[in-house]
């Protein structure tokens, strides 16, 4: 008997009808719940179709398929576990109480309870159990999306709803997580699940866009394997080639599920992989689990690092979050936002990276809106191009400024400056710099404005860790004590330390390259002038804030150490003594000038980039979504810092602001339950009328 002929208790009654036509079951017939479609039903698929459980023939099944709204699972299966087997769609029950209470009378009765976890009867998870067993353990990361278009929207919860990548990855890998985080935007769930063995898994899941998505992606160190159920295809890609399995099959899951449920009602012994009650309750917990915090405070967020990218990121996100941000030093922009060039970068340093144009320039404008007066403009800085060693011609150099809409003249500084015949052109543009004093009390006027900014100077953090829940916890270190604080996001923006952050949460790290630079501080009895060798070994003359002062960085000889560390973090104790005098030597070689340079200073700091670039040079700015509230960002630009920060902090804003999902969802011990209107038990049957989900050829959602 079938309770329940929605939207996909009617997969359940074609199927049973062919499998009564074929003998292999006799149908005793339907439960719906008006009579206007009791007469529908019957009419289309002549079985006899009732509007209550009748108990007298409940009495004489063998089996019943319940597909009934899920919040009804509970008290339907109750009352048909008295009589019968059941064969349940997910989820078993909408809390794991009721999931237990279900789990136990079955067993007590000695019943079959098996839940629709259809998923596993899906050719592709065949496909998928046999090609992952051949892998030497397990992917340290797996991407999926189960969304249907917003159109399509059911109303249900989407973690309840869509639960069934939880129930594969249970499937395949028999791991159940060991934290659970959840943030939801509009009516979709990005589900973060972190498993034994720093198996990550990040789902996203529910009701968004025009297109329904099906897809799983495993990370291996030296594979993915990415798997499109729509299209029923695999794709292998390794060392960069792609070996593509079409995965097909006659039999559609869903009549291999109910196949196997037959079995079961004859007595034979169940498979290893049957989706028993012990499942159902497992997956059903994890989908409890991953639903968005719902907290009586704003979202808790930490940022590491007090440098201009950090500090953007405080102000962007203090509209809407409590945030602290912790840097170690006593002051904030002291590393790299300090040491540094101070270009205002236009472009024209990066002739091998359109990307890196691409990406200064459409973050120009945010930058300019925030810092405006801290930009030294009407001085001219001049561009040459090596007439020997560049890895860029004079007129590949023209080209790529004249595409780029890159603005110059074409014209030589006074030769005192730049030797002219070492070059084979020369641009002359009004590129500017930052005067850094003014940046940073722009930055700290911004900060101090914002009461949801709490600024934690000569902090550092010195570990963390994934909470079951999903919060994280940071260990931080001040004035000689260790705290443990919780957060709801992080951000790290510790720049050279980018790798220390994932490697305390087992997040996969980036191929960094960090060179140790020295720069150097000389005074020039000069106006305001900046000068470029481009492009390879050569070196740099740039003003700053201060009249007559300037930071002499040679591409070369400034390097003091270079390394791709194989664990991507800074190399600890390194022991360097200045090259100032080969830095100013060799550059004296371009700029005659220098002649008259007088030193003040050589200030060191570690430069972090994206390792394998040398090709390009390129340095955009990019953020990593670890998964569970957590981003890195490593900055390129200094002018990319408030794009990013804006970019985080939408994607943040649109996690917090949004009603989660149309099912309300309570607290209990830290973990999201479903609330007690949830549990209100509708007498029967059928979902209330929705708008019709286009349903796959194989019946599966
Ligand atoms: C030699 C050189 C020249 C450059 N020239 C230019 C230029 O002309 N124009 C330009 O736009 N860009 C330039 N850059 C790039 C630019 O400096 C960087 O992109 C930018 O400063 C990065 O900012 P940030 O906030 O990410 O890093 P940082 O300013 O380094 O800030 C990171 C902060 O994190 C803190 N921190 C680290 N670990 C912890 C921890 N565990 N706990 C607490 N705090 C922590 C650090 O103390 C630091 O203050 C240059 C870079 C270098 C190295």
């Amino acid at each position: 008997m079938l309770v329940g002929v929605g939207r996909f208790g009617r997969h359940h009654l074609r199927v049973l009808k062919m499998l009564a036509d074929q003998g292999q079951i006799i149908l005793e017939g339907a439960v719906v719940k008006t009579p206007e479609k009791q007469a529908r039903i019957a009419n289309e698929f002549q079985v006899p179709v009732f509007t209550e459980i009748p108990i007298a023939l409940l009495q004489k099944v063998d089996g019943v398929v319940v597909a009934t709204p899920m919040d009804t699972h509970f008290s339907i299966v109750n009352t048909c576990l008295e009589y019968a087997n059941v064969l349940v769609e997910k989820p078993l029950a909408m809390n794991t109480a009721d999931a237990k209470l279900l789990e136990s009378k079955a067993r007590q009765r000695n019943r079959v309870l098996m839940v629709a976890h259809t998923y596993r009867f899906h050719p592709m998870v065949e496909k998928l159990q046999s090609l992952l067993g051949t892998e030497d353990g397990l992917p340290y990361r797996i991407e999926g999306q189960f969304v249907n278009p917003a159109n399509t929207d059911s109303n249900e919860n989407p973690s309840l709803d869509h639960l069934h990548f939880f129930d594969v990855i249970d499937f395949l890998f028999k791991k159940t997580p060991l934290s659970v985080h959840c943030n939801a935007s509009g009516r979709a769930h990005t589900v973060s699940l972190r498993y034994p063995e720093n198996m990550d898994a990040i789902l996203k899941l529910g009701w968004n866009g025009d297109a329904k998505k099906r897809t799983l992606e495993f990370f291996y160190r030296d594979k993915s394997i990415r798997c499109d159920f729509i299209q029923n295809t695999i794709d292998v890609i390794c060392g960069g080639e792609n070996r593509r399995i079409e995965v097909n099959s006659t039999v559609e899951p869903l009549e291999k599920e109910l196949r196997l449920y037959i079995q079961l009602l004859q007595g034979n012994a169940a498979p290893e992989h049957y989706p028993d009650a012990v499942v159902g309750s497992r997956i059903l917990d994890v989908a409890l689990k991953a639903q968005p915090l719902q907290t009586e405070h704003k979202p808790r967020v930490a940022i590491i690092g007090g440098g201009i990218f950090g500090a953007n990121c405080a102000i962007k996100l203090a509209a809407f979050c409590d945030v602290t941000m912790f840097e170690r030093n006593n002051d904030i922009l002291g590393e790299a936002s300090f040491v540094n060039q101070y270009r205002h970068h236009w472009g024209y340093h990066y002739p091998r990276s359109a990307e890196t144009v691409r990406d200064i320039q459409r973050a120009m404008e945010s930058f300019e809106s925030l810092y405006q007066s801290a930009i030294v403009r009407n001085f001219p800085t001049y561009y040459g191009v090596a007439k020997d060693g560049s890895k860029v011609s004079a007129e590949d150099y023209v080209r790529f400024c004249r595409e780029h809409n890159l603005p110059f003249t074409l014209e030589y500084p006074d030769p005192r400056y730049l030797d002219p015949n070492q070059v084979s052109v020369c641009l002359k543009t009004m590129e500017p710099i930052y005067d850094y004093t003014r940046l940073k009390s722009l930055v700290h006027s911004y900060l101090t404005q914002e009461k949801n900014i709490h600024i934690e100077l000569g902090s550092n953090v010195i570990g963390g860790q994934l909470l079951a829940d999903g919060r994280k916890e940071l260990l931080v270190q001040s004035n000689g004590n260790s705290s443990a604080r919780t957060f709801d996001f992080i951000i790290n923006a510790t720049y050279a330390n980018h790798n220390t952050f994932p490697d305390w949460f087992g997040f996969p790290k980036k191929e960094v390259r960090i060179d140790l630079v020295e720069a150097l501080i000389v005074r020039l009895p000069i106006p305001h002038i900046s000068l470029a060798v481009m492009d390879g070994p050569f070196t740099n003359l740039v003003p700053t804030g201060e009249n007559g002062v300037f930071t002499l960085v040679h591409i070369k000889e400034s390097i003091l150490k270079r390394f791709v560390p194989s664990d991507g973090l800074v190399p600890p104790g390194l022991q360097v003594s200045s090259n100032a005098k080969k830095i100013v030597e060799k550059s004296k070689e371009w700029f005659p000038i220098l002649e008259q340079a007088e030193l003040l200073e050589s200030r060191y700091v570690f430069r972090c980039v994206n390792a394998n670039r040398e090709h390009d040079d390129a340095r955009p700015s990019d953020i990593t979504r670890h998964g569970f509230g957590c981003f890195s960002i490593l900055g390129g630009k200094i002018l990319n810092s408030v794009r990013v920060a804006q970019e985080l902090a939408e994607e943040i804003r649109g996690y917090t602001s949004t009603p989660s999902a149309a099912t309300p969802v309570a607290l209990v011990n830290g973990f999201a339950q479903p609330s007690a209107d949830l549990n209100v038990r509708r007498s029967l049957m059928d979902p209330p009328d929705r708008p019709q989900i286009v349903e796959d050829p194989q019946a599966i959602r």
